[in-house]
């Protein structure tokens, strides 16, 4: 302990931005101020840079340039996803199906639309946070349902749910279909015109994937019917109003570019990493992983210690520099367990005693080795102090 490096164990919350996309955007912070939307030479440098950057996320996931609109990030692109969809629909159904272990940015709208009369299935999940199509075909109800939203993987534990087969029920029962990819990009190839041809929006965001923060971007397939969520100017084909972000938008397009470049080799090397701190971590007594052992993200790990309260365990990791989470970084201000974990059966005492790390571009192996000498120590000297642990 005070050692003053610094192990950043936290890429599910964010990332550090990439030398070149900072590289990328700043001519558009500097000489290229121009707005977009406006008619002369600096500004037509702008509204090309923009067209570009959509070029690149289109080409990223397979979709069409057309198909994709700049948001301000994951959350707004996920409350237009939900609210837009289920305002377009509201005169044929009142009913949205999504998963109890959706991120906030989800579950939020839903909350919100219960209170305006639209019913919500939120479907269960398994011990290792897995979502059953059968579970969606069950809870389809007639006279239709207005929207499936089920997110890609889990910010929290990692677990990669079914997409293509719940897309697929979807698409049969004609039914929106949206997923949250905040977590994937990167991670799990996409490719919106075949393996994912059965989603019809979804989420993204920059600064999960080394891009700047406060920009993200709504996949929206050609056809799909959803109500605008800005409303003002003409921007993003009328679709979302606001003078665009220019460089953060030149900062996603360059991200997602370099992290869509070589996803399988990338995503190997984080997931060694990850799989000898795991087996490290996995040697400290009462000790149990969250989430599913092998559909996870390569970088994800999400462990719960016995008779250990988080908030300490991440104040002592702190301590000795190391960046990490317990339950979900939007979340980690509220003091309740993560509903994540509840929802997988997990009691609140265990959900209490949990940590989240997870690997990216910012570690090196060093990094597991340090972790790995540190971290028994703490949980040690954290369950001598509980007055329920017996060695
Ligand atoms: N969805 C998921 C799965 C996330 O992990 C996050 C961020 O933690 C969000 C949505 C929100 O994204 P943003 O921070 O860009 O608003």
């Amino acid at each position: 302990m005070g050692d003053s490096r610094l192990v950043y164990l936290d890429h599910a919350a964010t990332t550090f931005t990439n030398p070149e996309v900072v590289e990328a955007m700043l001519p558009f912070l500097k000489e290229r101020f121009g707005n977009p939307s406006s008619l002369y030479a600096p500004a037509r440098a702008a509204r090309i840079a923009l067209e570009n950057a959509r070029e690149q996320v289109a080409k990223a996931l397979g979709a069409g340039p057309e198909e994709i609109y700049f948001t301000s990030g994951g959350t707004e692109s996920d409350n237009w996803a939900v609210l837009g969809t289920a305002y377009a629909g509201r005169k044929q159904s009142r009913h949205i199906i999504t998963s109890s272990i959706e991120h906030h940015a989800v579950l939020h709208p839903c909350k919100y639309l219960e209170k305006q009369g639209f019913e919500v299935t939120y479907l269960p999940v398994d011990r290792e946070g897995v979502v059953y199509p059968e579970e969606v075909e069950a809870a389809l109800r007639p006279p239709g349902t207005s929207l499936i939203s089920v997110m890609y993987a889990n910010n929290e534990i990692g677990t990669i749910e079914p997409i293509p087969e719940l897309g697929k029920i979807a698409r049969e029962h004609g039914i929106p279909f949206h997923t949250d990819a905040v977590q994937v990009i990167g991670k799990i190839p996409l490719d919106l015109k075949r393996k994912h041809a059965d989603v019809d929006m979804l989420s993204l965001s920059s600064h999960k994937f080394y891009g700047p923060k406060g920009i993200g971007a709504l996949y929206i397939r050609e056809g799909t019917k959803l109500d605008n969520y800005m409303h003002g100017g003409g921007q993003e084909r009328g679709r979302r109003a606001g003078t665009e972000n220019v460089a953060g938008i030149v900062g996603l397009g360059k991200a997602i570019e370099l992290a869509t470049r070589d996803i399988e080799k990338h995503s190997a090397k984080i997931q060694k990493m990850r799989d000898r701190l795991l087996a490290g971590i996995l040697e400290i007594p009462l000790t149990s992983l969250n989430g599913h052992p092998e559909k996870r993200l390569p970088g994800n790990l999400n462990f719960s210690f016995e008779f250990i309260e988080g908030e300490a365990l991440l104040l002592l990791l702190d301590q000795a520099g190391v960046c990490c989470s317990a339950g979900s970084a939007c979340s980690s201000g509220s003091p309740g367990p993560s509903h994540v974990l509840l929802a997988t059966g997990l009691a609140p005492e265990a959900a209490r005693g949990s940590l989240r790390l997870t690997l990216g571009d910012a570690n090196r192996e060093e990094d597991v080795d340090y972790v790995l000498e540190v971290l028994p120590g703490i949980i040690k000297k954290l369950r001598a102090m509980s007055p329920f642990y017996r060695p």
